[in-house]
């Protein structure tokens, strides 16, 4: 990675663009903290996270080259209990985009009342282009570079963009063999065979569908013969398309990073997932493709963004023509958006509820290696339901009785849990 002194165009725009989603981050969660009543200080302290680690990780590489990685870990709020998130393996990522999603993480874990507040990981590097070998020691570095200040009471990681149980597997091993005792509870997102969850697999995916099935109910739309769009085809727009298909939606369009595939009479969904390789790109097999862009613009009911942040932006949110987006992703709506499409009055569930299955099994997956007690499928998924439809309900419902949009809504409700405390705690 280029030093910052000599960043390219295209990296100083992701830079830009990921601070922008840093401020806009700290703009609601001030709204929400003011909405609450809460004072100036609670919003100083909130704002940011309390800890953030930078780490530089030397890798040999195949060719017997060492590279350098740079690495990071935020965690945004311990008052509630230990910091929770993924760790993601992406080249564009930055430092204020790691700390955004550390403040997301807490947020979803506040909205799903789970005893948790929010951390976040991730290192730049693009795992495309590496091989497993090199991807295996890079993870397992990263964890020596963080041994310190993460644990299965302190910071538990987990998946996030282009990470997956493979690499919870080494990560788990690596700090097992640092602490020398085996500790599952470390990291979630795990192999079944290692002290994985049934359903964490599939969960972002299932947690998008029960809240596009809430928010359709609320829209009187019926989910059978609904017109899908969903942008993305990795584990989360992947599961999701196909849940969507099976429960008799019509998906017409599908996306990846190179481009989309459009159907007005729906697209053979098991045939994509079949074609797609580990990092869901699908369309680059296929001839008669439009832009994202364009796909973001059809004529559908609903819209789920599922891949990378600001997708839809003040350019292309008078063109959104569906009745509902769901954020499957973390950040795809700017805020100048997120107002025009209430204006609209198209109903926009917001990323940190609409992808919150995800941590919450990642919960129940923690419970149970501290219980050393294992759930089947069926328990798991009908207690993500009964979360995912309460966390909904209680968000749509503060929406409705503060008049405010559903992003505020949930701001409101998830920064509540950091604030009361931190209170308690006596630290404001
Ligand atoms: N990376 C996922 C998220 O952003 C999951 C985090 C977790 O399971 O801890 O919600």
């Amino acid at each position: 990675m280029a030093a910052t002194t000599t960043l390219t165009n295209e990296q100083k725009n992701n830079h830009a663009n990921k601070a922008s989603l840093l401020e806009s981050t700290q703009t609601v969660i001030h709204e929400a903290l003011t909405k609450l009543g809460y004072k100036e200080e609670t919003h100083e302290l909130l704002k940011e996270p309390l800890r953030m680690l930078t780490v530089r990780i030397p890798v040999k590489m195949d060719d017997g080259s060492v590279k350098v990685f740079t690495g990071y870990r935020a965690q945004h709020c311990d008052a509630v209990g230990p910091t929770k998130g993924g760790v993601r393996f992406h080249p564009e990522v930055t430092e204020e985009e790691v700390k955004a999603l550390s403040i997301w993480m807490s947020l979803k874990c506040g909205i799903v009342d789970l005893p948790y507040g929010g951390g976040k990981g991730g290192i730049i590097c693009d795992p495309r282009e590496m091989s497993f070998p090199e991807i295996e020691r890079l993870s397992r570095g990263y964890v020596r570079a963080i041994s310190q200040i993460v644990g299965p009471t302190k910071d538990i990681p987990a998946p996030d963009v282009f990470t997956n149980s493979q690499i919870m597997a080494w990560m788990m091993d690596e700090y097992s063999r640092i602490r020398e005792f085996d500790s599952p509870g470390f990291i979630t997102g795990k192999p079944l065979i290692l002290g994985g969850s049934h359903g964490r697999e599939t969960a972002t995916a299932r947690g998008v569908v029960i809240c596009i099935e809430e928010a359709a109910k609320r829209k009187g739309i019926d989910v059978k013969g609904a017109k899908v769009v969903v942008q993305g085809f990795g584990n989360a727009g992947g599961y999701l398309a196909k849940f969507m298909h099976d429960s008799g939606a019509k998906v017409i369009g599908i996306s990846d990073a190179y481009g989309a595939l459009y159907n007005e009479d729906g697209l053979d969904i098991e045939d994509l997932l079949d074609c797609r390789d580990s990092f869901g790109t699908v369309t680059n097999q296929f001839k008669n493709t439009i832009s994202n862009k364009e796909l973001l613009e059809l004529p559908c009911d609903i819209l789920v963004p599922a891949a990378i942040s600001n997708q839809i932006t003040i350019d292309n949110a008078h063109r959104i023509n569906a009745k509902v987006v769901v954020e499957a992703a973390n950040g795809p709506t700017t805020l100048e958006a997120t107002r025009i499409l209430a204006e609209r009055d198209i109903l926009l569930v917001p990323d940190v509820l609409a992808s919150a299955g995800g941590v919450t099994v990642s919960y129940f997956e923690w419970v149970q290696n501290n219980l050393g007690y294992y759930w089947t499928e069926e328990e798991v998924l009908t207690k993500l339901r009964d979360v995912i439809v309460k966390s909904f309900a209680n968000v749509y419902d503060t929406a409705q009785q503060r008049n405010v949009n559903m992003r505020l809504a949930a701001y409101m409700v998830g920064v509540r849990k950091m604030a009361e405390a931190s209170h308690l705690r006596g630290w404001i």
